[in-house]
């Protein structure tokens, strides 16, 4: 059995961890990723028939019985993750219809997964249904994006439209737009249904007054949507408030679109 620490998926996510809360997108105990692991993969690492404790998951996901994810837990800083990966991270494997986690691995000092787990569950099992190599769900408070939550209209075509308009890269990176939430309360089941649900048409969903959530089948794509989306949204924040003289037009972002081989979501270029 090799040293879990030496993974390469267990030092990216480390790396992850850090270099989102160099960014400033993860204050305290904010954010938290989840990567959907082969049992392969982990079986090099890890045994699989070794399980330290059942944790009850609060939902069903009959998608998702018999995967294993590797998931942040709860209450922990992802400044101290790099410092403390057994602490800090844990790897589960979904029984009972997805109302069981058993740990494999992590969650050393007793703790447990991140509290925001049936959104990221859910948005695993949607994204999953839409692209079965869809590994990642990640989630974080990105300073620019969740200002313009209170500045700018929420519809998501408008939104979308937006940060498309602040960066020649967006429409190529996010051709689907974003997703936008209004403001509900976290950590509930109600909340990972209804991003799950939004999840369905895009791999971004904004959380009003909150953050954001992404999907993708590796942590740099999924790392480099919001990256990318925070950009823009920055951008705007530094312009909204000053006199336009011009801006990337639907023309501009259709032929962004057609010479990247794209197609930007329907109906939301004129
Ligand atoms: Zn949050």
């Amino acid at each position: 059995m090799n040293d879990i620490l030496t993974a390469p998926w267990l030092v990216e996510l480390v790396r992850t961890c850090t270099n989102m809360y160099g960014h400033g997108w993860d204050e305290r105990n904010g954010g938290n990723i989840s990567l959907r692991l082969d049992a392969a993969e982990l079986a090099e690492y890890c045994d699989l028939s070794a399980v330290l404790r059942r944790i009850p998951t609060g939902f069903r996901s009959e998608t998702l019985d018999g995967m294993y994810f590797l998931v942040t837990g709860t209450g922990k800083y992802f400044k101290n993750v790099q410092y403390d990966p057994a602490a800090n991270l844990g790897i589960i494997r979904l029984t009972d219809g997805g109302e069981t986690a058993e740990l494999l691995w992590g969650y050393s000092d007793g703790g447990k997964f991140t509290s925001e787990l049936p959104a990221h569950l859910m948005s695993h099992a949607v994204r999953l249904g839409i692209d079965p190599e869809n590994r990642v769900i990640m989630h974080c408070h990105p300073n620019h994006l969740l200002a313009m939550t209170y500045v700018h209209d929420l519809d998501e075509r408008a939104f979308t439209r937006t940060l498309w308009q602040m960066e020649t890269e967006c429409v190529f990176v996010f051709p689907e737009g974003v997703n936008v939430l209004p403001w509900m309360v976290c950590g509930t089941n109600e909340i990972g249904e209804a991003t799950a649900e939004k999840m369905k048409t895009a791999r971004l969903v904004v959380w009003a007054q909150h953050g954001i959530y992404s999907a993708g089948r590796s942590l740099d794509e999924t790392f480099g949507l919001i990256e990318t989306a925070e950009k823009a949204a920055e951008v705007y924040l530094k312009i909204a408030h000053l006199p336009w003289k011009q801006t990337l037009n639907d023309d501009a972002l259709r032929a962004i679109a057609e010479h990247f081989g794209v197609k930007a979501r329907d109906g939301y270029l004129d």
